[in-house]
Formats: C-alpha cells, sequence, structure tokens
C-alpha cells in the first residue's frame, strides 16, 4: 500500500511564485473582529464582502485582500468588508510544507452548517467561523476566494442554485462556472443559511483561482475580486480599473457537477494526467483504478473537475464529474 508521502512525492512541486504578504497590519480592524475591516459609504446599498484565507495556504485571496486594503478602497454605495479567515493557520505556513497549513484542526470551509456553529464541538476553525457569523450574518454579497492544489484553469463555483449561477454568469469570469451542491462531509460558507435559500435575495460565490502559489491565481483573484465588487454595486469601477485584466474575458461555460469520485483505497490512481476539465467522450472510460477497482465515466462528454490526490485516503473525493450545461 502506498502512503500519503510516496504519493505526494510523485506530484507536482509547484514553486512559490509570489511573495506571502505580511497581514499582521491589518488584526486591528474596526469591527471588533481581528482581521476584519467593514467601510460603510453613508448611502444605501448592498453589504459587499471578500474573503481571503478560508484555506491558510490559499495567498492569492491573501495578496488580494491585502492590496485593495491598501489601496484604501472605499464604497460608493452601501458596505465594503475585507477579511482574511483562517489567519492562524496562514501564520504557519511552511515553504518546506505547502499543503499542511490547509487548517489546523479541520476545514474552515466545512463547519457552516447552522447546527454545527451552534453546537457545542470546539476546533480553531469554529472559533473563528463563530467569530466572523455576525458580520457574515449581515452580508448580502459575499466572494470568497481559493486557490487549488494543481495548476489548472480558473473555476467559480456557484453553488446548486439558479441565484449562483446567474450571479456568476452577472460577473463574466471566470470562464469556467462549475455548479455543485458542496460536501457531504460540511457545508461550505458558500451554502450557509440565506445564500443557499433559494427565496433569499442574498448571494455568495466561490471562486478557486488556479494553483496556489503562481502568479496567474494572484491575478485572476484581483480581476474577479473586482469585477464582483462592481457588479455588487458597492464599488466604482474606476475604484478597481488597476487590478482588473485588460483583455476582454471570453464566453463562459457552465458545468453541473453530478458525482463525486471518493477513493476507496491508498492504491488510487488517475488513467492520466489529470489537471482538470478535460471532457471525456464516451461513458464507460476507465478514468482511474482504485485498488482492484475500475472508475469509468458515467455518462458520454463527461468533464473532470479539480482531479488531486495530494489529500489522499480512504473517504476522500479526488476528483468530480461533471455534466456541460448549454443553456447558460
Ligand atoms: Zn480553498
Amino acid at each position: 500500500m502506498q502512503t500519503l508521502e510516496q504519493i505526494r512525492a510523485k506530484l507536482h512541486d509547484y514553486p512559490i511564485e509570489v511573495t506571502f504578504p505580511n497581514i499582521a497590519e491589518w488584526q486591528v480592524g474596526n469591527t471588533g473582529v481581528d482581521y476584519v475591516h467593514t467601510f460603510d459609504s453613508g448611502v444605501a446599498g448592498p453589504h459587499a464582502m471578500i474573503l481571503a484565507l478560508t484555506h491558510g495556504n490559499e495567498v492569492s485571496g491573501a495578496i488580494t485582500v491585502d492590496k485593495l486594503l491598501r489601496a484604501g478602497l472605499r464604497p460608493l454605495k452601501g458596505r465594503l468588508t475585507l477579511a482574511f479567515g483562517n489567519v492562524e493557520a496562514y501564520r504557519r505556513f511552511d515553504s518546506s510544507a505547502p499543503d499542511a497549513s490547509r487548517f489546523i484542526d479541520e476545514d474552515m470551509n466545512r463547519v457552516w452548517a447552522t447546527e454545527r456553529l451552534d453546537s457545542s464541538d470546539d476546533s480553531q476553525e469554529l472559533r473563528r467561523a463563530r467569530a466572523l457569523r455576525p458580520i457574515i450574518d449581515s452580508v448580502d454579497f459575499l466572494l470568497d476566494l481559493h486557490s487549488m492544489h494543481e495548476e489548472a484553469p480558473p473555476l467559480m463555483l456557484s453553488g446548486p442554485l439558479e441565484k449562483g449561477i446567474r450571479f456568476a454568469t452577472d460577473i463574466g469570469v471566470p470562464e469556467h462556472v462549475i455548479v455543485d451542491a458542496g460536501h457531504a462531509n460540511g457545508k461550505r460558507l458558500r451554502d450557509y443559511d440565506a445564500f443557499g435559500d433559494p427565496a433569499s435575495p442574498k448571494n455568495a460565490l466561490l471562486i478557486e483561482t488556479g494553483q496556489h502559489f503562481s502568479i496567474r491565481s494572484k491575478d485572476v483573484a484581483l480581476d474577479a475580486a473586482s469585477r464582483f465588487l462592481i457588479q455588487t454595486g458597492v464599488v466604482a469601477a474606476a475604484d478597481v480599473a488597476d487590478f482588473m485584466q485588460r483583455a476582454a474575458p471570453p464566453a463562459q461555460h457552465v458545468f453541473e457537477v453530478t458525482q463525486p469520485v471518493i477513493a476507496d483505497t491508498m492504491d488510487f490512481e488517475f488513467t492520466q494526467d489529470f489537471r482538470g476539465l478535460e471532457l471525456i467522450a464516451r461513458a464507460g472510460t476507465v478514468i482511474a483504478r482504485d485498488g482492484d477497482k475500475e472508475i469509468v465515466t458515467p455518462y458520454d462528454d463527461c468533464v473532470i473537475i479539480m482531479p488531486s490526490l495530494r489529500h489522499l485516503g480512504p473517504g476522500v473525493t479526488v476528483m468530480r464529474l461533471a455534466r456541460v450545461l448549454n443553456n447558460w
């Protein structure tokens, strides 16, 4: 049986192309919650929030929020909140073990069921989520900035609802939008409370900007954050123009996740060097082997979403499978 160390030794090592910003100066905000800064325009309008570091090693978000704070960005109407999530995990980042500081006790993007937040359970991430909760409860539009283990095109995760897909296509970037219901092992912030209620006008998106440590991911994060803020109406386009990519964005494609592929064993291997968004034409194509079991595509034109063995273990989702939605 392979160990996780043996599996990781075979994976691509990505260079750390970006500088991790020192965010200590943002600890004392103006909300009573560390690392949360809210600016009120004094004019009626929605409350828009950009959150970085839900995962501690996803630095493109930290660079983005740091830059927007440093630029002194202020809202035109409504309120703007700029915040850092799992700062404790970010502080522990070690370039010799870059995957280790995703979280400390548990994944902070799986704790957002209200029952879990209300429970007596305790973890570093639950304490931080509970501190952020009153702020998030007042947010109308949220963008949660993430990045990926492997180098791959950026993805906007809209959640399962039509309002999320509409929001992602109104923003217009990135090119690929993933419609998905999240994970069985805990609720994401994107799906928290009113964000997951089709009757509520509140809306949230999660962007995966590319590989954690690439320059490109940082550029994608800044561009998407700017376009998100313009779309909410909270920020003037001219105030974020410097952070946006010059080229007009390409037409978007929308994919609906139908199922996860969950590993049963440590002897799990993909049959190709999947990076994500590969389209497998024929149903029944073998895409992975898990011990003695072959994993095949369940339908024609099946799309591979976020394949990674970096956190392999029995019960771990190692890729998801999606259909192309053509009516968006
Ligand atoms: Zn993440």
